[in-house]
């Protein structure tokens, strides 16, 4: 706090300084010295750099009045050594900065060889040195400024790259001033100084922080608007003024396109979690899916992929359930102490994958598993796995909407197995058990997913939709072979069942649809009395 308070307050001077000239001589090394203090031990290059240039400008400073004048003294040499100290911290800086492939920051390339170039004239003396170091710092600092536009937008170093080029604005001003011969009291030159070294400061000091202020945006901007301040003071040599506008417009304009792009990623990806909240909303055990984690788990990956659309593949693994594919990136989403689950992605996520994510996803999921495990229990005959009385409660009014919206028969079909009774008396229950769990797979193998296998009262039955009576018939004589292909130890023979097949007609109403089921059950006791192991029509 009491730091940003000081900075106000230097802010305030800088931004409005009395023309005295204590102010311009001591506010700038001032603002250096305090700014590399500040970031000495957060970032030991930068404190450095600053802290030698402050040293240097308070060395003249201090210097000039005692009588420290001409290029050419010992002392001005002497004076000069923080300065080329301080470019090598802030060069060593900047190489340890992680950038990106110039694309948009190539616009400000030309400010780099133009800088270069004003090196080379002899008029501009020892600062021909320092005029080329900047030149070179800026080549530096363009591939740093690029995640700016290719990224996320950092706040932070949007501030201190404004920073740095106020800076490299004044010194070239400042030299051909020097040449000119003076730097006139009053001049803007040690505003922009003052400035580029406050948001150097702010800059670098907020580096890693998550979230780039408003303040941040704002001060960075308003550095740049700065630069006309050289445009206007006289007297300015004309090359600077241009360098300092093309500067100052391509910057503040790139500045203004990266926060535009920093919107729009943002709104992006607000709409993007939208989406996938609103997905894990949707995701539900929905009924006919009751007896499928398969179908929740796809539904939960298309989900995911709201948020993250590489994500290529979902696998819970205790349960070996995977949707998808496996690809080499995965996130896990813990489900509870025994149960994982993986999101595999064909690439690593771009952005950091916030922890919200990964939980939200991973309870939703876990929450509608739990369903499905509960709504199989509740709804399934726990033998067979065909569905109990409250699953046929359930699925019945969708079979009969179905058949009515599409105008297709349904048909009954009642099955049992022939002289079951000596399975069981013979071989045992657990045996009989057996026998009726195969005929379950078989039914439940056998039929389409718009269909119903049944079971309960101890008799089986099938409501086969889009089936009339002769269709219904063959779906059944299948069963039957599979049945009779079917081995159970230790039984030696081969089972038989036999069934009776009715309805095959649009049901009007549910009561006619029950009504088939007696009459196939009437059609089942002629099969039995006529022999067994057959398949008879109402
Ligand atoms: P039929 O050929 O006339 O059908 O003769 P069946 O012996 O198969 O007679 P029925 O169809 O009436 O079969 C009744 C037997 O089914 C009695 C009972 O032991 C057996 N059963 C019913 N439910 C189960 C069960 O859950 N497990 C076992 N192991 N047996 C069962
Ligand atoms: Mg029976
Ligand atoms: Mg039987």
């Amino acid at each position: 706090m009491a730091f940003y308070g000081l900075l106000a307050l230097l802010a305030g001077l800088a931004l409005f300084p009395p023309t005295a000239p204590w102010s311009e001589r001591f506010l700038t090394p001032l603002v250096a010295l305090g700014a590399g203090a500040y970031l000495f031990r957060k970032a030991p290059p930068w404190g450095l750099g600053l802290l030698f240039w402050g040293l240097g400008d308070l060395g003249w400073t201090l210097g000039e009045p005692l009588g420290f004048p001409g290029e050419r003294s010992a002392q001005a040499l002497l004076l000069e050594f923080p300065y080329l100290l301080g470019y090598l911290a802030l060069t060593w800086a900047l190489l340890k900065t992680p950038g990106k492939p110039l694309r948009l920051t190539l616009l400000l390339l030309p400010l780099g060889l133009w800088g270069l170039l004003q090196a080379l004239q002899g008029a501009l003396g020892v600062d021909r040195l320092y005029i080329a170091w900047d030149a070179l710092l800026l080549l530096l600092l363009l591939p740093r400024l690029e995640p700016l536009f290719q990224g996320r937008f950092l706040g932070d170093r949007a501030l201190w790259g404004v920073g740095f080029l106020l800076i490299l604005f004044a010194d070239l001003a400042y030299a051909h001033l020097e040449a000119q011969g003076g730097y006139p009291v009053g001049h803007p030159v040690h505003l922009l100084w003052t400035w580029g070294y406050l948001l150097l400061a702010l800059g670098v000091g907020a580096e890693g922080k998550e979230e780039a202020p408003f303040a941040h945006q704002a001060l960075a901007l308003l550095g740049l608007f700065l630069l006309p301040a050289i445009l206007l003071a006289e007297p300015t040599p004309l090359g600077v003024r241009l360098f300092a506008l093309y500067g100052g417009a391509v910057g503040g304009l790139g500045l203004l396109f990266a926060l535009y792009l920093e919107r729009r990623r943002t709104e992006e990806k607000n709409r993007r979690w939208t989406r996938f909240l609103e997905a894990l909303a949707r995701l539900s055990p929905r009924v006919t899916q009751t007896l499928s984690p398969e179908a929740v788990l796809t539904e939960a990956l298309q989900a995911a992929r709201e948020l993250l659309p590489q994500a290529v593949g979902l696998e819970v693994r205790a349960r070996r359930g995977l949707v998808g594919r496996r690809a080499p990136h995965f996130l896990s989403l813990p489900l509870n102490h025994k149960e994982e689950a993986w999101l595999y992605l064909e690439a690593p996520p771009e952005e950091e994958i916030p922890p919200g994510f990964l939980v939200l996803l991973g309870e939703r999921l876990r929450q509608v598993l739990k369903q499905v495990e509960w709504g199989t229990l509740a709804l399934t005959d726990p033998l067979t796995g065909l569905l109990n009385r409250r699953g046929l409660e359930a699925e019945l009014p969708k079979l009969l909407a179905l058949s009515r919206r599409y105008r297709a028969p349904v048909s009954a079909v009642m099955l049992d197995i022939d002289r079951f009774k000596r399975v069981n008396d013979t071989y045992g229950h657990p045996v009989g058990d057996e026998v009726l769990r195969r005929l379950g797979r078989i039914l439940q193998e056998s039929v389409r997913k718009e269909d119903l296998a049944v079971r309960y009262g101890g008799e089986e039955f099938l409501l086969l939709y889009g089936a009339d009576r002769q269709a219904a018939k063959e779906v059944v004589e299948r069963i039957r072979a599979r049945f009779r292909a079917e081995k159970v130890e230790p039984i030696p023979y081969p089972l038989t069942l036999s069934a009776g097949v009715a309805g095959g007609e649009m049901p009007e109403e549910r009561e006619a649809l029950e009504a088939w089921i007696l009459q196939a059950d009437y059609a089942l006791l002629r099969a039995k009395e006529t022999g067994r192991d057959r398949v008879t029509l109402a």
